[in-house]
């Protein structure tokens, strides 16, 4: 059964869930409740959360995993996130001030889409809400990071400093404002994140312009892979899209057991687009 991991200790299992919604880094109450309860019932009193946002519940003796995946199945969760089955969408917290583009909800379709879904091997996929990509979208399979461009209106700066001073300020040192100078954009410096827009009180700098690059083929692990990229700038609303298209592409094109960066290693971005 998926999610049900081999686990330390005789006949002990370890039963990883995750959630289609809301996704799994967002857990209801009532799911924490239950979580806490089957981890009391059946575990050791404790969960242990993934590095990809999967919640685990070790020490769950192997005879009683169904009666635990059954109880957790009442609040919507389940067992998943292990073998060849895509691993938990792993996403941005929607209520990161640096966000450019929300990821919560595309994160939540995939999972909903591919949560359940037989794949050739182990598939990661990953959404990034700004250019700072903590999701870690440029070393899974499929990463998606939100973009902006910016608009800035230097007659309508008031010189407040807020999107160059601590703890707000620009941090790829994009920006220049001073007493006598209303703020000065180097387009250059610029990463696009975008969180600027997001600051700005008077509306001085607006975003002009908001899209995903999408990247192929990163992976962690002993060799790690830095991810290509596929695409860029897809609009915000073809993201789920073009994920899927890429997921379906690599349904297509991989022999069993291969990681979707070996494909692009064997046929190359070219012929994978
Ligand atoms: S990638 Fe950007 S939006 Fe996502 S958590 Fe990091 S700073 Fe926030
Ligand atoms: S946050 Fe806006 S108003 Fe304040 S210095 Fe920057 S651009 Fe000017
Ligand atoms: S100037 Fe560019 S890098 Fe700096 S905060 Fe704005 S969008 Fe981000």
């Amino acid at each position: 059964m998926s999610g049900i991991i081999r686990g330390e200790g005789e006949g002990k299992v370890v039963v990883r869930v995750r959630s289609a919604h809301p996704y799994t880094a967002e857990l209801t109450a009532e799911q924490l409740r239950t979580l806490a309860e089957v981890a009391r019932r059946y575990g050791s009193r404790v969960v242990h959360t993934t590095p990809r946002q999967a919640v685990e519940i070790p020490d769950v003796p192997e005879h009683l995993a169904e009666k635990a995946v059954a109880e957790l199945e009442k609040t919507g969760l389940v067992a998943g996130a292990s073998g060849r089955l895509t691993r938990n969408v792993f996403a941005c917290s929607r209520w990161c001030l640096y966000n450019a583009i929300p990821v919560a909800e595309p994160a939540e379709e995939l999972n909903r889409r591919y949560g359940d879904e037989e794949m050739p091997a182990k598939l990661t996929i990953s959404l990034s809400g700004c250019s700072f990509s903590c999701s870690r979208s440029r070393t899974s399979d499929i990463g998606a990071i939100a973009r902006t461009v910016i608009r800035v209106e230097r007659e309508k700066c008031i010189k407040c400093g807020l999107c160059v001073n601590e703890p707000l300020g620009c941090q790829a040192d994009a920006l220049r404002v001073s007493k006598d100078e209303p703020v000065v954009w180097s387009r250059d410096k610029c990463v696009q994140c975008g969180f600027c827009s997001n600051i700005c009180p008077v509306s001085s700098i607006t975003a002009a312009e908001r899209g995903f690059d999408i990247y192929i083929g990163g992976g962690g692990g002993f060799f790690p892979r830095e991810a290509v990229l596929l695409k860029e700038f897809v609009a915000e609303d073809r993201v789920v899209e073009e994920v899927s298209r890429v997921v379906e592409r690599y349904r297509e094109l991989a022999e069993p057991g291969e990681r979707l960066y070996s494909v692009i290693e064997r046929v190359g971005v070219k012929e994978f687009e």
